[in-house]
């Protein structure tokens, strides 16, 4: 007999599944079930529509349930469920590597993860084992960024710069050091695209590179816009000097652009967006649209040049990979989202609109409890006066009197981010502004 699984829309076991990133047991008192989607909306199981202000969690770019990608899917599904990702090929994961790489130029191989967080671990690894074969084994630390979110592997938690993904697990990679975030209300508030002030910071690798002597160091990996911890926008000037101090030192760059990739600023991704090259980028999330999990990791030709040459013929050259590397129904699902993105000309349609898009973000101004108002392609950061002692209240009030006002947000602290599918009208602009505004304005 067919079990149809739709049918499960109000599961009366809340008891089971562990949520992640969630206050599990608020959760349960008021669950919020999305049973599904289309376009830019959501539908609730008590069927009411909402708004997807977040492109999901900075996934769907090409807006949801696109029906050439569901029946890529399928058709994948019926022919071929699965096949080895180890010493075995199919197809489509072939052409997907070389489709993405006409997309960046500059950029030859791709290596296949199951998403963001094994992105950042695999270019990490990448990165150390590079200077390994080359003969510089000494180099193996790693240079991440406060306020930096790159995954919950410890990989990524070690690099990353946010204290609660910390403090719980234990010391974490060793020879791992920060530098400074780059957000500085006093120079930067409202700011319109990136700030004049802070180029500057880039410098303090500097200092970094000479504690530790550069003899020691494998790679600084930075996101290009920080969006997790609240929407950082870098200073002008900044990733290129960087770029510059990587190159003088011979450390590589690696870029995560888990939620820049594939449109959200305009281009198709932030590098080329700011026109720096780094050595390594990290993606995921819009690359399958969100439909299947996927990442990959992009490397330029001669880092992977390195390893054929350095490897006795035969062998491994790359010790890694994972049992979903180049998934068929992933693969699958991000040919047809390339194709979806090109046909509909989705990145050039996020440069067109942001102009409008800035300037409906920059409308919140003094607007309740807002105090700082950041944007970048189709991001915004909205900062929100904390209350004493009780940090994220405000945001969490928001989030809450926006989704029953049929609007989802993402909170940060107290910094509401928004971050919707790429095929949004002006008049969807308008309604979140407009609705978020209204929210505003009732918070206590
Ligand atoms: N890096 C960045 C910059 C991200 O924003 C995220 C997810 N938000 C990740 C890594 C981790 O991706 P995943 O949740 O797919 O592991």
């Amino acid at each position: 007999m067919d079990t149809d699984y739709q049918d499960i829309t109000r599961p009366n076991d809340l008891e089971s599944f562990w949520m992640p990133f969630t206050a599990n047991r608020a959760f349960k008192k008021n669950p919020r079930m999305l049973v599904e989607a289309e376009g830019m909306h959501y539908t609730t199981a008590d069927g009411r529509r909402i708004l997807d202000g977040t492109a999901g969690l900075w996934c769907v770019n090409a807006g949801h349930r696109r029906e050439k990608i569901v029946k890529a899917i399928q058709k994948q599904a019926e022919k071929l469920d699965y096949a080895p990702s180890f010493q075995m090929g199919h197809p489509l994961s072939f052409e997907l590597a070389s489709r993405l790489t006409t997309m960046l130029p500059g950029y030859d191989r791709v290596f296949f993860t199951g998403g963001g967080s094994e992105s950042v671990d695999t270019a990490l690894k990448i990165a150390i084992a590079y200077h390994r074969v080359r003969g510089e084994g000494a180099r193996t630390r790693l240079i991440g960024r406060e306020r930096g979110y790159h995954g919950v592997g410890f990989g990524g938690i070690s690099v990353g710069g946010i204290v609660a993904n910390r403090k719980f697990f234990g010391s974490l990679l060793p020879g791992v050091d920060h530098l400074p975030h780059t957000h500085s209300p006093e120079n930067q508030a409202f700011t319109r695209g990136q700030p004049a002030w802070g180029g500057h910071l880039a410098d303090e690798l500097e200092r970094i590179v000479a504690l530790h002597d550069a003899s020691t160091v494998a790679a600084v990996i930075v996101e290009p816009v920080a969006g997790s911890t609240g929407v950082l926008i870098p200073p002008q000037g900044y990733l290129q000097k960087l770029r510059q101090i990587c190159d003088k030192h011979g450390i590589l760059l690696i870029f995560d652009e888990v939620i820049t990739g594939f449109g959200r600023l305009g281009s198709s991704f932030a590098t080329e967006h700011f026109g720096v090259k780094p050595d390594l980028i990290t993606t995921a999330k819009g690359l399958t649209n969100g439909c299947v999990p996927m990442g990959a990791v992009f490397a330029k030709q001669g880092i992977y040049d390195t390893f054929m040459d350095k490897a006795p013929e035969g062998t491994i050259e790359l010790f890694h990979g994972y049992t979903y590397s180049g998934h068929p129904l992933a693969a699958a699902a991000g040919l047809a989202t390339l194709d979806v993105y090109k046909e509909e000309g989705l990145f050039e349609r996020a440069a067109e609109l942001a102009p409008y898009w800035e300037d409906a973000v920059h409308s919140l101004k003094g607007t309740g409890p807002v105090i700082d108002l950041r944007n970048l392609g189709i991001i915004a950061g909205i900062e929100l006066e904390g209350i004493p002692g009780k940090p994220t209240a405000r945001a969490m009030e928001a989030f809450t009197k926006a989704y029953e006002k049929g609007l989802l947000i993402r909170t940060t602290g107290d910094i509401i981010a928004l971050s919707p599918p790429l095929i949004l009208e002006k008049s969807h602009i308008d309604e979140m502004f407009g609705t978020l505004g209204d929210v505003l304005k009732t918070l206590h």
